[in-house]
């Protein structure tokens, strides 16, 4: 058994705080990133349908011979429209082999095409068949989450947006916690660039005898969001996991908090509508 806190969510649920993310691991090479995760103890992976490595993860899950219900799986619906968001989580736990996930995201608002209300409900739809038993979103702003909360039945157990040190989300922070949504950080190390040579970081993981990137997930953990770092490299992925036994400081955090320079490094919600 892992040795990972949960996180509860709004509908009796929780997930995993530590999870494996595996944006941008082809296919071929998933299978063995992920297998070394489930070896090392992490029992939470985040995919998605563009990743275009479902197939891949699915076969690491069914060979590690761990049960289902120790298992936290994450994929995310990209293109939208209620009939097409149903064939595509048809054809997603086809690729995983499962029968059910864990959690099932709208991956981006992508306002320009109006269509992520529709969309949600054919979420809420699966999540009633019992075919994904959390549903949640992904970059959503609080503005297009205001306009869901008006129109949907089910309020999204969590939105999974960018967030690291240098790109802090207060607003988002805020907005999440007023209204039951756990907030799930993406590109927690800030995809590795820039962030883990911060000469600032540099000093807390020499003061706590870690590594930075062990340094920046804490924050994360302390502040009380899910993180779903990635790597495809073992040693890595066993570093990255070995972040429960230290804790920072007050003093740590508000340095660590002063590295915020508003840097985002992935696309804006506002403008991201490639289909
Ligand atoms: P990340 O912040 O997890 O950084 C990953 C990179 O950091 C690695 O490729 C490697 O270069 C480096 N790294 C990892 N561990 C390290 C260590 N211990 N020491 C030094 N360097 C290390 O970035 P990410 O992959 O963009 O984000 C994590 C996950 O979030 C993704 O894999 C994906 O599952 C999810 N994600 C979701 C969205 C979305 O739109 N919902 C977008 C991007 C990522």
């Amino acid at each position: 058994m892992s040795t990972v806190p949960t996180i509860p969510l709004n509908n009796g649920r929780s997930i995993p705080q530590l999870g494996f993310g595996v944006w941008q691991v082809p296919d071929e090479e998933v299978t063995s990133a992920v297998g070394h995760a489930l070896a090392t103890g992490y029992r939470s992976v985040d995919t998605a349908a563009i990743y275009g490595n479902e197939k891949g993860t699915g076969q690491a899950i069914a060979a590690s011979g761990l049960p289902r219900e120790e298992l936290f799986i994450t994929t995310k619906a990209w293109k939208q429209g209620h009939d097409t968001v149903l064939r595509e989580f048809d054809a997603s736990l086809e690729r995983l082999g499962l029968e059910y996930v864990d959690l099932y995201l709208l991956h981006w608002p992508m306002p320009a095409h109006d269509l992520y209300v529709e969309s949600w409900r054919a979420l809420e739809r699966i999540h009633a068949e019992g075919r994904a038993r959390s549903i949640g979103v992904s970059n959503f702003l609080p503005e297009h989450l205001d306009r869901l909360l008006e129109q949907a039945t089910v309020v999204p157990a969590i939105n999974q947006i960018e967030l690291h040190p240098q790109f802090p989300q207060q607003a988002s922070r805020e907005y999440h916690r007023a209204h039951g949504i756990v907030t799930e950080a993406w590109s927690p190390l800030g995809q590795g660039k820039g962030l883990l040579d911060h000469p600032t970081l540099g000093e807390l993981a020499t003061k706590h005898g870690r590594s930075p990137a062990q340094v920046v997930l804490r924050w994360h953990l302390q502040l009380g969001h899910v993180v779903i770092p990635k790597s495809v490299t073992p040693a890595r992925i066993e570093e990255n996991f070995a972040v429960f036994d230290f804790t920072l400081d007050d003093a740590d955090l508000k340095t660590l908090d002063s590295l915020d320079e508003d840097r985002r490094l992935g696309s804006h919600p506002a403008t991201m509508n490639d289909m």
